[in-house]
């Protein structure tokens, strides 16, 4: 079967490389295929029908249609025969096309005399590119080998297509890659950057698509398969524990040794590929199955093997390693995903970054977050449309990247960066300035912090100190758990860069989105409600016992603030201050010196501690609301999840009601309070909470300046009016009413 198929395709293979080498123009390059692929298979019919725009399929050369037709039929994805092809990216072999399902007569091209019909998808790496298609008037299905020789040449139009090949005078393509392009993803951090992309592991491009000599292409593909083992057995003998990177690689082991994989990718060089044609060819079928599984595990396994097959790509081509290669200007991230340690390897050289996939709670956005770097994520397709060196133009306020933007958009973006820029500067100039409101309170803004990276922004944003230091992060960016000394070093550094201004460590909060990559992972129904923070560090407390003396000794004698995140009860916080009592009582015996003052607090995040008793709130020294966890908790919706986690609003009546009661009970106890999740940070809501009694935020660094301007410029009691009157007027959000009231200010 092979054999024959053999000399088929490669038949084909061998007259089409004359066409590439060729110096004609895109058209004509066009034309010949479809007259040497008729040709070859023996059809009356080959017709080349490519991409217009998304949705839009263009017969573009054809050999036996009507040749007046060409540029001028055109079908909607789903349209028809072709265009079942296009949106399915399945092959489609009928034997009396007309009564097939879905065929669409079109008069212009003559076809209704053609029976049989057989259509390809011609894409690239599961990227659509358009269908190739061979008729004939004999009515019958066409063989397995014809199917194979049909999509060898796609793939050979798809790589052409990649190298421009068809562009030109006359040209059946737009050039790839040149045009403007709008991509809406999803903000996972605000700002607005221009700049040049970088591709994190950039596009491999095939140019030798036939063998010459194929014998000689089996002994490259073994060599490069053997080296991929030898690589990933020396990856997995450096990776330690039952981690999910174990999981991955053994998942790539397995593959790498599977049996059908390779006879695959053999056949492909016995019908007439090189051995990276070969790969791709594999590759692009796994794309495809990739599309078209359902089911998650299966889905994940493909993309490993997709992984896999890059790796070997690399490998075979020596592309793909970026080494000795310079960032461009402004260089703005692209990648599908990335890992926190690789981004914090960038770390503030980049502009910007676009991703692919990702996740708002991401360790990859926590690290954006701390570098201040905007970023898009689910950007779709941006890994297919984008060229290191393409000119960018990333929204991360609205999620949205403009590649290679015209001059429309150029302009607009550079009006609105240069109005941030400005209201910059008005920041700036407030930088020194208390947020003193026009009623005469003053907010204490501080600032969130998890990296060494974020301390220098304690000077630039006039934070008052930091209200949340995150030490998970540190956790995170590590493959193995950090040693006690490593830790204390970092603390230390970290007070040494406060320079005397408070810094409110909280202890390791893991589980739920935070996954340390070197300790066993948990499968739990809900992440969210499970095993996680102080649990963990109560349930296993080596882990807090080491953190805690790491903590002493980096404040050695200075003063220390401390709080434990996630605290349902009273009792896990007098847990949890046990610890701190055995702690301090092991360090004073050991001789080290211990802060001359240690005050100690805990994270309200969930609804249960505001009930709890009085004695709590008079016992804990400060409280810190955690509002992203507690609003998740409240209405019951996942801050993670894409389709709920908007749906409820800060400024939701029952929300600031419920605050109120915090508020009011730290009052009747004297027990300090204050905000620090994401929306003290967002201007109208830190408004909000200050009116109704927080007077102490804590924020992303960027933010300080926005909230002290608008404070500055409002009457806490005008806004603590408006926001009874909204919730006695039944109102579900003060949101409208607040807006109207700073609509107002002048
Ligand atoms: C919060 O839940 O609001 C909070 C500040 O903690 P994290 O976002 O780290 O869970
Ligand atoms: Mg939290």
């Amino acid at each position: 079967m092979v054999e024959r198929a053999e000399s088929e395709s490669r038949k084909l293979l061998g007259r089409l490389r004359d066409t590439m080498a060729s110096q004609a123009a895109g058209q004509e390059r066009l034309d010949q295929i479809t007259h040497l692929t008729a040709d070859s298979m023996g059809t009356e019919v080959c017709s080349i029908y490519l991409f217009r725009d998304d949705e839009t399929l263009e017969l573009c050369a054809t050999q036996g249609l009507n040749p007046e037709s060409v540029h001028q039929t055109r079908m909607k994805l789903g349209e028809g025969l072709v265009g079942r092809v296009a949106r399915t990216g399945k092959v489609i072999n009928a034997a009396d096309a007309p009564s097939a399902k879905g065929f669409r007569y079109m008069p212009e091209t003559g076809e209704e005399i053609y029976s049989s019909f057989l259509g390809v998808p011609i894409q690239r790496l599961g990227e659509k590119l358009g269908v190739l298609v061979v008729q004939s008037k004999e009515a019958r299905e066409f063989s397995a080998d014809e199917v194979y020789a049909l999509e060898v040449v796609a793939m050979v139009l798809a790589e052409m297509t990649e190298l421009g090949a068809f562009v030109g005078e006359g040209a059946a393509l737009r050039a790839r890659h040149t045009q403007p392009v709008l991509i809406r993803g999803v903000t996972a951090q605000e700002g607005t950057a221009e700049g040049h992309i970088w591709l994190h592991e950039p596009r491999v491009v095939v140019t030798n698509l036939v063998a010459d000599d194929p014998a000689r292409e089996h002994v490259r593909l073994t060599e490069a398969v053997e080296n991929l083992r030898v690589s990933v057995d020396q990856l997995l003998a450096g990776a330690s524990g039952d981690t999910e990177q174990v999981q991955v690689l053994e998942a790539y082991r397995m593959f790498a040794n599977s049996k059908g994989w390779l006879r695959r990718m053999e056949e492909n060089i016995d019908r007439g590929l090189s051995a990276e044609a070969a790969v791709e060819k594999e590759q692009s079928d796994v794309r495809a199955r990739m599309l078209q599984a359902t089911d998650a595990y299966l889905r994940e396994r493909l993309q490993d093997l997709d992984d896999l097959s890059n790796r070997l790509l690399r490998i075979l081509t020596g592309q793909g390693h970026q080494t000795g290669a310079e960032l461009p200007e402004n260089p703005i991230l692209v990648a599908r995903n990335i890992g926190p340690g690789e981004l914090l390897e960038y770390g503030r050289q980049l502009r910007g970054i676009i991703l692919e996939e990702g996740s708002v709670g991401s360790h990859a956005a926590i690290v954006a977050r701390a570098l201040a770097i905007p970023l898009v994520i689910n950007a779709k397709r941006i890994q297919n449309e984008a060229l290191n060196g393409d000119h960018v133009m990333v929204d991360g306020d609205q999620g949205v990247v403009h590649l290679r933007p015209d001059d429309t958009v150029v302009n607009a973006f550079r009006d609105k960066m240069a109005m941030q820029a400005k209201a910059q500067e008005r920041y700036a100039s407030i930088r020194d300035k208390p947020a003193v409101t026009l009623c005469g309170k003053t907010i204490r803004l501080d600032m969130n912090a998890g990296l060494m990276a974020d301390l220098p922004s304690l000077e630039s944003s006039g934070a008052e100190g930091v209200g949340l230091f995150r030490t998970e992060l540190q956790f995170l960016v590590r493959s193995q758990m950090p040693k006690r000394t490593e830790l204390a070093a970092l603390y230390a550094r970290v007070l040494d860069a406060a320079k005397g201004k408070r810094v409110v460590f909280r202890t390791l909060d893991i589980g739920s989105d935070k996954v340390l990559p070197y300790m066993q992972a948990q499968d739990e129904p809900n992440p969210a409600l499970g095993w996680r923070a102080i649990r963990v560090g109560l349930d296993k407390p080596g882990v807090m016992r080491m953190q805690l003396q790491a903590l002493l000794r980096a404040a050695n004698g200075r003063p220390l603030s401390l709080m434990f995140p996630f605290i349902a009860q009273y009792e896990e916080y007098t847990a949890a201050r046990a610890e701190v009592d055995k702690a301090i009582a092991r360090e004073k015996k050991l001789g080290h010196t211990l802060p001359e003052k240690l005050e100690i607090g805990a994270m309200l995040e969930t609804p249960s501690l505001a009930y709890a008793c009085k004695k709590f709130y008079e016992e804990v020294e400060f409280l810190s609301i955690g509002g992203n966890d507690l609003k998740q908790f409240f209405f019951a919706a996942d801050r993670e999840n894409e389709r709920v986690r908007r749906r409820y609003d800060t400024l939701n009546v029952s929300f600031l009601s419920f605050l109120e009661d915090i508020v009011a009970r730290c009052a009747a106890t004297n027990t300090r309070l204050s905000f620090c999740g994401e929306d003290a940070g967002r201007p109208v809501e830190a408004l909000c909470l200050a009116a109704i009694g927080l007077h102490s935020l804590s924020m992303r660094p960027a933010s300080v300046g926005p909230v002290k301007h608008l404070l500055r410029r409002c009457n806490l009691d005008d806004v603590r009016t408006v926001i009874h009157d909204a919730r006695d007027a039944g109102e579900q959000s003060v949101r409208p009413a607040v807006m109207e009231y700073l609509r107002g200010l002048s």
